[in-house]
């Protein structure tokens, strides 16, 4: 038998763990077994369990809940080699994959179809999905005092480096501002988001949305790392000093997508995070010929969050993720995030 066939041969499938079995000081690697699959084999979670010396907070790291956004694996990879168990405080739960079925099949969703973004916090009787999240709220997520759940874009889109988080929870926003990222997006975790249903159960827990889908991008992974590190150091997990935050990011208390109403070809004009004014023009339908069909411009001033880059544009394709910059007012709930219907996601995580 080939040696590749047995390289992860010494990893341990568990069904539950208790932090407690792991050595201070230890790094140990795991599958969390998950669900069956259709051969009566496992599907199984990769983990990384890191655990300090002394007692501290458990915090949680998750990456391609959505299969497709590969940035936030290479974050969590890179976290796990630069924190030194022999000199942490707490424990870290690393998830580098959440949704290994769509992992492997290089999608969004999971392998029934539907968004496991969506169907948190799961049923313990449900749909496959929803089986699926809810062992991972009580395998995972149920260990958890802090997570950080790393996105990216979507097919066919690109983001700035931006964080959704309840900006008048404290703790959400101290650790959004850690990301020193571009732009806050102060909303609610969605109905059936992983970062809802953390916050339902008192995990404190943001979004990051690390650049683009399909890839590794090498900057963005950096400031994703140094952003989760920030987090680590704060809580005094780290011994590391914080990054200073270069400037104060622009706050936006409300998004939404564009979506065009004719077909052709789409092409979009501005640049990830700039400023847009009211009337602007966005970006242009032309058909296959080349001839203008529609212009689309900006209902109102605005930031630019994300944007199509894909030019093939079916009726109804997204044009630009538009934040409305504001002040946050403490005392008011955060405003949810967007309709919650899964077809429509405007700006949920
Ligand atoms: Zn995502």
């Amino acid at each position: 038998m080939n040696a590749s066939t047995h390289r992860q041969h010494h990893v341990k499938i568990v069904e539950s763990f208790d932090l407690a079995q792991f050595e201070l000081g230890s790094t140990t690697k795991l599958r969390v077994s998950m669900v069956g699959n259709g051969i009566g084999g496992l599907i199984s979670l990769p983990v990384v369990i890191l655990r300090g010396v002394e007692p501290g907070p458990v915090m949680g790291l998750t990456a391609a809940i959505h299969g497709n956004e590969l940035n936030g694996m290479r974050v969590i990879q890179k976290v796990i080699a630069h924190v030194k168990p022999t000199r942490l405080k707490g424990t870290v739960i690393c998830v580098p994959v959440v949704n290994v079925p769509g992992y492997l099949n290089n999608t969004r969703h999971f392998n029934d179809g539907y968004d496991l973004n969506r169907v948190m916090p799961g049923k313990r009787n449900g749909t496959n999905s929803q089986v699926y999240a809810h062992r991972f709220m009580t395998r995972i997520v149920a260990h958890l005092d802090y997570m950080i759940d790393l996105h990216t874009a979507s097919f066919g889109r690109i983001n700035t480096l931006y964080v959704r988080a309840d900006m008048t929870n404290p703790d959400s926003a101290w650790m959004a501002l850690c990301q020193q990222p571009q732009i806050v997006l102060h909303n609610t975790g969605a109905d059936g988001t992983l970062r809802g249903a953390a916050m339902d159960r008192g995990v404190k827990s943001i979004t990051v949305e690390v650049g683009n889908p399909n890839a590794f991008q090498s900057e963005m992974v950096d400031d994703g790392t140094t952003g989760v590190l920030n987090v680590l150091s704060r809580l005094k997990m780290i011994e590391d000093d914080e990054q200073q935050h270069p400037g104060e990011p622009v706050v936006c208390v409300s998004s939404y997508w564009m979506y065009t109403e004719v077909g052709g070809v789409l092409e979009v004009y501005p640049q990830l995070a700039a400023r847009i004014r009211t009337g602007e023009v966005v970006a242009c339908v032309r058909d296959i010929y080349g001839d203008l069909i529609e212009e689309y411009r900006a209902p109102e001033d605005g930031i630019i969050i994300g944007r199509a880059t894909h030019p093939v544009n079916q009726t109804g394709s997204r044009v630009i993720h538009l934040g409305i910059e504001g002040t946050i007012d403490p005392t008011r709930p955060a405003p949810a995030a967007g309709p919650v219907d899964p077809d429509v996601p405007n700006g949920v995580d």
